[in-house]
């Protein structure tokens, strides 16, 4: 049988053309080091790679196997600055922190490129992205936004679409208008995962799957992370479980809830295909958002977040195949290959969660489905944390990041309750 992530449904069609997963052995003994990371996604080995390239001694602890979250699993799309658009961030805070965050943002995007490029791992990036309204009074505002991320951001890529040129870059009519940024991409997330990995343990890390923390302690200076066969004693300690970190930390889970998200892989559409010619993802204008794109073969991995619950991975194809119809009626009887799933980590605000929760202990997460450039990138800030710079991360850190409402037992049903408010929202 081929692996199954335990924690996340369904066999990614990632997991099928990721080329070999090595696997790292389980932790079996003490041991002493710098700094202990615990989760084994994008931020916890971008984190560990980062350190060991400066000379640190780090030991990262995965309860499964590398990418098994969200980070091998993922839409795989960069986008462009932070969650939140531009002109909302300078909205709430100025126009000079908003750039601030949306230039942290754009040194994300280098980041990932650069650091796959200069680690030799193949990510299959494709260029653009296509941003969509799904009503037609959505429309003036991605016009407005392409308008103020050029003159007021710096920032040249984006581009208005009409509703004319929209149908031609999709293939499909379905929407009024949006915005394509020649400056952003996609990639496939797992082969990311994997060279991360190989990276962080050739420059020295200490890498364990299969090693789940059970407990961490902070006293006397030390942090003392515990695992079923040996406890991890560090100066720091770096936690990166985002949506899969459960009650292992109080703070991190009061602040971050998980959300599901499934995907759906086609088969090959073939070259006469007119859906996305120009190879661009995209994503739309729902608050429970529509994201899609075509694989280097020619797949359209169609993914959309369900409000409601999807357990068997045979109910992600009825889900996705529903959404792809709407847009791509011609699809009706295309071949779904694979259908899996996996848990966003989402914060109140919508922005990231980092703050030093006990002493010498950072949780870094809540990226709030947008974090696949900005995990890569706050592991390289945790870095330059522990290295004695913290001003870059301090920028996320004061973000203002309440708790959801609710406590313990009501956040989920609140939750629940708010995002089917959002979807019928979205549908009228
Ligand atoms: C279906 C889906 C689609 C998405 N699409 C996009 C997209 O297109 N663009 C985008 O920017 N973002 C997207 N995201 C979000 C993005 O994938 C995440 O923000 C990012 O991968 C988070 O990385 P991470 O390392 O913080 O967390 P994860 O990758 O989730 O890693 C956390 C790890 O911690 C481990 N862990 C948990 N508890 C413990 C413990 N006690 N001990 C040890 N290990 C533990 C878990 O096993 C897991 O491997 C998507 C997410 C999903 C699920």
């Amino acid at each position: 049988m081929p692996y199954q992530s335990p924690i996340s449904p369904g066999r990614s069609w990632y997991e099928d053309t990721a080329g070999p997963r090595p696997e790292y052995r389980a932790l079996d003994g003490d041991r002493n080091c710098d700094v202990v990371i615990i989760g084994g996604g994008f931020t916890g080995l971008s984190a560990a790679a980062h350190l060991a390239k400066a000379g640190t001694n780090v030991v990262l602890i995965e309860a499964y196997r590398f990418g098994d979250g969200a980070s091998g699993r993922n839409g795989g799309q960069l986008g462009t600055g932070q969650r939140a658009w531009a002109e909302d961030l300078e909205a709430e805070y100025g126009l000079s922190r908003a750039k601030a965050l949306f230039d942290l943002a754009e040194e994300a995007k280098a980041h990932l490129i650069e650091f796959a490029a200069a680690n030799q791992i193949d990510i299959d990036y494709m260029p653009g992205q296509l941003s969509v309204a799904h009503k037609p009074r959505y429309v003036d505002d991605y016009k407005a936004h392409a308008d103020i991320m050029a003159s007021r951001f710096s920032y040249p890529h984006i581009a208005f679409m009409d509703a004319k040129e929209t149908a031609e870059r999709l293939g499909s009519t379905a929407y009024f208008g949006g915005t394509r940024d020649t400056g952003t991409g996609h990639i496939h997330p797992m082969k990311l995962v994997i060279g991360t990995a190989r990276v962080a343990a050739q420059a020295g890390a200490q890498l364990f799957e299969g090693t789940p923390s059970t407990g961490i302690v902070s006293a006397g200076g030390k942090v003392r992370v515990s695992t079923p066969r040996g406890t991890v004693t560090a100066q720091k300690c770096l936690i990166a479980v985002n949506a899969y970190g459960g009650t292992l930390e109080p703070v991190s889970a009061a602040h971050i809830m998980p959300i599901g998200s499934f995907i759906g892989a086609t088969v090959p559409l073939g070259a006469d295909s007119k859906v996305l010619p120009g190879g661009e993802s995209v994503d739309d204008s729902r608050f429970v958002v529509r994201y899609f794109r075509k694989s280097r073969d020619g797949r359209l991995l169609f993914g959309g977040r369900e409000v409601y619950g999807v357990n068997d991975p045979k109910d992600i194809h009825i889900h996705i195949r529903r959404q792809i119809v709407d847009l791509y009626p011609a699809l009706k009887d295309i071949e779904i290959t694979h259908g899996w799933g996996g848990y966003v980590g989402i914060t109140v605000p919508r922005k990231p969660f980092v703050r030093e929760v006990m002493p010498n202990v950072i949780s870094a997460g809540g990226y709030s489905g947008h974090g696949v450039m900005l995990s890569n990138f706050f592991g390289k800030l945790y870095a330059e944390t522990v290295a004695g710079n913290r001003d870059r991360l301090k920028l996320i850190e004061d973000l203002k990041i309440p708790p959801f409402p609710g406590g313990r037992r009501f956040r989920t049903p609140l939750l629940f309750l708010a995002l089917n408010w959002f979807a019928l929202r979205d549908r009228i």
